[in-house]
């Protein structure tokens, strides 16, 4: 058996990239060189000390079981570490030289940022105002991005911002809210107002992976320094999805630092998290301090009608008409993600051109189907409370509670007079739903709301709005 250092590792190779991903296994193994076998003991070489540090903290178990594996339980591995020959600064290269394109072809981070730029912009002195793809998806603007209860402070503060990048007291701008409510586009819609007023200003975005991905890339070719120089350039950075940070040490130290840097000299900082600052887990304390400077300010659950206003947006925007019982539809059913809602609407779209058929109330209801578990069928007592109590302002306790404000006692005699009407529920249950009271106050409570829907023509105009919104719910 030819047992030298290049078949062992061959076969070390085989067993670890059966159990890593092909990414890690490119970036890490790929580049090791096996350099000697003494008896039990395989030496290795790897680029740098980071590289060593990297496969140490990552790697270890993985590396111990398959050269265990290979040369008994005594096994050893020995790491030699190249010594690099390039300086830690990479030399000041000429503008010309750096515009010539091919000649300089020093890597840029994985951007993905397009060939005609400067390939190499951290690099050159001097130099502040660079083509640095922005990165920006052209489609996220404010004009698309609906205005409702939900969004109105974040969106508002994004307007603001992108006015006057880092020149408010929102900085950074720390954006949060659950997946698919719109922290992106916000967060790009900035980007892409202040690139539209400013056109000198350097924007970049970037969500946090690619961010950790660079970075250690950077640290894995000796290229920190040029990689936290390149972050200093930048007039408006928006890092997407900050969460991601949690439990990277290493990067948050140097995010630490470009924040800081950026934050001094004035520089816009846009952040999106799907949660508060206060509940990152995994990250440093005095990062988590930093995102409460500025303002953070929450992306919520779109209300009904801001669904409504979104869905009639989109389907017009792709020249598509809809009834309004089928916006309303989709916009009942489809309640907490507004990617969600987007994804029905395209569906509808292909599926109605596909099959040549309209979009109606049928149609929608298939497409729901594949989105929602269930559509809400029957209406409950719970449901009108519920929706009353959205429509009034109110808590549903309000409604099954003692007060005898007005406006209370009225949003509960409605409720009492829909479940009355809508459910098919006894007198009795209904009361016992309202705190316990007896069929006698609900059948009052009837008598009261119908008397009002003779002589105050508002009421009855909110009552049929009521009416139409639950019964929505029950097309099934
Ligand atoms: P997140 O980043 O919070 O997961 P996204 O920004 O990707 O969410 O939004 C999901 C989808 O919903 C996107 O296609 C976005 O354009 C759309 N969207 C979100 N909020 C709105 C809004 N207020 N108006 C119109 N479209 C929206
Ligand atoms: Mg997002």
């Amino acid at each position: 058996m030819n047992n030298d250092h290049i078949s062992v590792w061959q076969k070390c190779l085989k067993t670890i990239k059966k159990n890593i991903h092909a990414q890690g296994f490119k970036t890490w193994f790929e580049p090791i060189k096996p350099v000697a076998l003494n008896g039990n003991v395989l030496t290795i070489q790897v680029p740098n000390k980071f590289f060593y540090e990297w496969l140490e903290e990552n790697y270890v178990a993985l590396l111990r079981m398959t050269i265990r594996q290979e040369l008994g339980d005594k096994a050893r591995l020995d790491y030699q570490i190249l010594v690099s020959k390039k300086a830690n600064h990479a030399p000041p290269v000429a503008p010309g030289i750096v515009n010539n394109g091919q000649k300089n072809k020093k890597k840029m981070f994985d951007t993905g940022i397009a060939a005609d730029q400067i390939k190499n912009p951290f690099v050159i002195p001097g130099i502040k105002r660079l083509r640095i793809d922005s990165q920006l998806n052209p489609s996220y603007v404010f004009d698309n991005f609906i205005e409702g209860d939900c969004n109105r402070l974040a969106r508002s503060a994004g307007m603001a911002v992108a006015k006057k990048p880092g020149g408010t007291a929102f900085n950074p701008l720390f954006i949060f809210g659950k997946v698919g409510l719109g922290k992106t586009h916000l967060a790009q819609a900035i980007g892409n107002d202040v690139k539209m007023k400013s056109p000198n200003k350097t924007i970049l975005y970037v969500s946090s992976e690619k961010f950790t991905n660079q970075l250690i890339e950077s640290l894995r070719n000796n290229e920190i320094n040029d990689f936290v120089n390149f972050y200093q350039l930048i007039d408006v950075l928006i890092i997407d999805d900050i969460q991601f940070l949690s439990n990277k040490q290493k990067t948050q130290d140097i995010f630490f630092h470009i924040f800081n840097q950026l934050h001094q000299n004035g520089k816009q900082l846009i952040l999106t998290s799907d949660r508060p600052p206060k509940d990152l887990e995994g990250v440093e304390e005095r990062l988590i301090s930093r995102f409460k400077w500025g303002l953070s300010a929450d992306l919520q659950a779109p209300d009904f009608e801001t669904r409504m206003a979104i869905v009639e947006s989109k389907m017009s925007r792709e020249g598509v008409v809809m009834s309004n019982e089928v916006t309303e539809f989709i916009s009942y059913n489809i309640k907490n993600n507004i990617r969600e809602l987007e994804g029905v609407l395209i569906s509808l779209i292909a599926q109605s051109s596909l099959n040549k058929r309209d979009i109606d109330i049928g149609l929608a209801k298939e497409v729901i189907k594949n989105f929602v578990a269930e559509i809400s069928k029957e209406v409950t007592v719970e449901f009108i409370q519920e929706m009353v109590a959205e429509h009034y302002e109110l808590k549903v306790e309000n409604l099954k509670g003692k007060t005898r404000k007005r406006s209370i006692v009225i949003a509960r005699q409605l409720c009492m007079y829909l479940a009355k009407n809508m459910t098919n529920k006894s007198l009795k249950v209904i009361g016992d739903n309202f705190g316990g009271r007896d069929h006698s106050t609900v059948i009052y409570s009837c008598k009261a709301v119908s008397d009002l829907l003779d002589t105050d023509m508002v009421f009855k105009d909110t009552v049929q709005i009521l009416e139409k919104k639950i019964k929505m719910s029950m097309h099934n």
